[in-house]
């Protein structure tokens, strides 16, 4: 064996170990045996398809730090796949399989994630309607029901909310409630110990289904098809399924077939709340940690974190620890000392044509007629000159659709411009810190 390349694949997996959970890297990474070495590459040997593919998918570029590359600059691997009795004995998959045989009888749901303490606003109130609908006729008003959104916005409070509810009224329905991951390796496990039937039958069998943050299905074909077939069955006999993203089913990297699956019910999204919707937020987990926060520290606060749901709570977490620690109230003093870092840049404002119109009329002291207009007067062209210059900067349109918007221009006029304004910011101080300004200004005004 090379020593080098033998070398080369503990560092990897040292790199990675310090990277993941435990268990997922007992789960996938420490069942894989380095085979033999050669010079110009490795042979990994793999209990099985999946595990060969989740290396790949997942740390292709780290795997090109560490190991030797092929002619197309990527890891030169060989898999083997072991047969059972050469899975290393350690890992002991069939004891661990026993274990992690899912049991219905118990759901696994956060305590603290109920409709009671998800507090509403216009940014939720749709996706939070369709969930109590969901909780009160299973299977009967959406299914599927996909909810979407960014990170921290309340999706996994939702489907636990939704577990917690329908186990209050119907306790004995079969609920399971588990992420993509989760879903990934149970499967993983039933192949290990071929008894995939029974985990189809056990699937197969429940009454309702929450699958959190189903994007990490993405790119792993084989654990998809697998989800599609569950998911249609249950779906056939009218059994629940609600189902959480990051993004739309159509932004999915996922096949035709499952989006359109996802596709046959509601899908909602949620989006990030406004500032009374966050100043309540505040107030209510201000209350649940027994701190007393003013309302004008609550609209600080929410007036700085404004994207981020979990982001609020850090910051209640935060400023209730120093104000217990030091004995001090929540003033907006003490907000600003302990949250100033947590706190984010504003928002960029979506820039529009109208936008860098408006703004260069202003800071110009140009009327927007004169910009659309074609006076060559050097304190009328000037301006539009820059007006077209940010134009062709900040909006990601056509150059002749921007054009067009000066008053009907050619595209050519407006290279023009921008090549003029471009090369005089580079010797005029003056002009560049107004036209950065002026950026500054459009991106930011709400
Ligand atoms: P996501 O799954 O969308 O990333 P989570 O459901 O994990 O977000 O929410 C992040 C944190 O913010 C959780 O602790 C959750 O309780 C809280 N949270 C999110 N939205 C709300 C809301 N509308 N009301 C109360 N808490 C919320
Ligand atoms: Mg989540």
């Amino acid at each position: 064996m090379t020593t080098e390349t033998q070398n080369c694949w503990d560092e990897f997996l040292t790199f990675i170990q310090n990277r993941i959970s435990k268990a997922e890297f007992q789960n996938w990474l420490a069942p894989i045996k380095l085979a033999e070495t050669k010079t110009s590459s490795v042979v990994l040997e793999v209990p099985n398809v999946f595990v060969q593919e989740y290396l790949l998918d997942n740390y292709q570029q780290d795997l090109c730090d560490f190991l030797p590359l092929t002619e197309k600059q990527t890891p030169s691997i060989e898999f083997i796949i072991s047969t059972p009795s050469e899975i290393p004995t350690k890992i002991e998959p069939k004891k661990a399989l026993i274990k992690s045989v899912p049991h219905e009888s118990k759901v696994s749901l956060n305590s603290s994630y109920t409709f009671t303490n998800f507090i509403e606003g216009p940014s939720n109130q749709f996706v939070k309607s369709a969930a109590l609908g969901v909780s009160k006729h299973p299977g009967k008003s959406y299914n599927p029901l996909f909810i979407y959104g960014g990170v921290g916005l309340g999706k996994t409070h939702l489907l636990h909310s939704i577990g917690h509810e329908i186990l209050k009224h119907q306790k004995k329905l079969r609920i399971k409630c588990m992420t993509t991951e989760e879903f990934i390796t149970d499967l993983v496990d039933h192949l290990k110990s071929k008894a995939l039937d029974k985990m189809k039958k056990n699937y197969r069998s429940l009454d309702i289904l929450l699958i959190d943050d189903i994007q990490f299905l993405q790119n792993r074909a084989n654990f998809e098809e697998e989800f599609c077939n569950t998911f249609e069955s249950l779906i056939h006999q009218n059994k629940q399924i609600v189902i959480t993203s990051d993004k739309s089913p159509s932004q999915l990297k996922l096949s035709e077939r499952l989006i359109a699956r996802m596709e046959w019910g509601l899908v909602a999204n949620i989006d990030p709340p406004d500032l009374e919707t966050r100043v309540a937020i505040l107030r209510h987990k201000a209350e649940l940690k027994g701190i007393t926060l003013p309302n004008k520290v609550a609209f600080y606060i929410a007036e700085h974190i404004f994207n981020n749901v979990r982001q609020l709570e850090g910051a209640i977490n935060r400023l209730s620890a120093y104000c217990r620690l030091m004995h001090e109230e929540a003033t907006e003093d003490v907000a600003k000392k302990t949250l100033d870092e947590m706190f984010e840049a504003p928002p960029k404002q979506k820039v529009t044509i109208e936008g860098i119109l408006n703004q260069v009329s202003k800071n110009f002291d140009v009327t927007i007629t004169d910009l659309k207009g074609s006076s060559r007067e050097k304190k009328i062209a000037h301006p539009r000159q820059i007006a077209m210059y940010l134009a062709k900067e900040m909006l990601s349109d056509s150059l002749s659709s921007v054009a067009n918007s000066f008053g009907g221009k050619k595209h050519s006029t407006l290279i023009h411009a921008w090549k003029k304004v471009s090369k005089q910011v580079e010797s005029d101080e003056g002009l560049r810190k107004q036209i950065l300004l002026t950026k500054q200004n459009i991106e930011t005004k709400r």
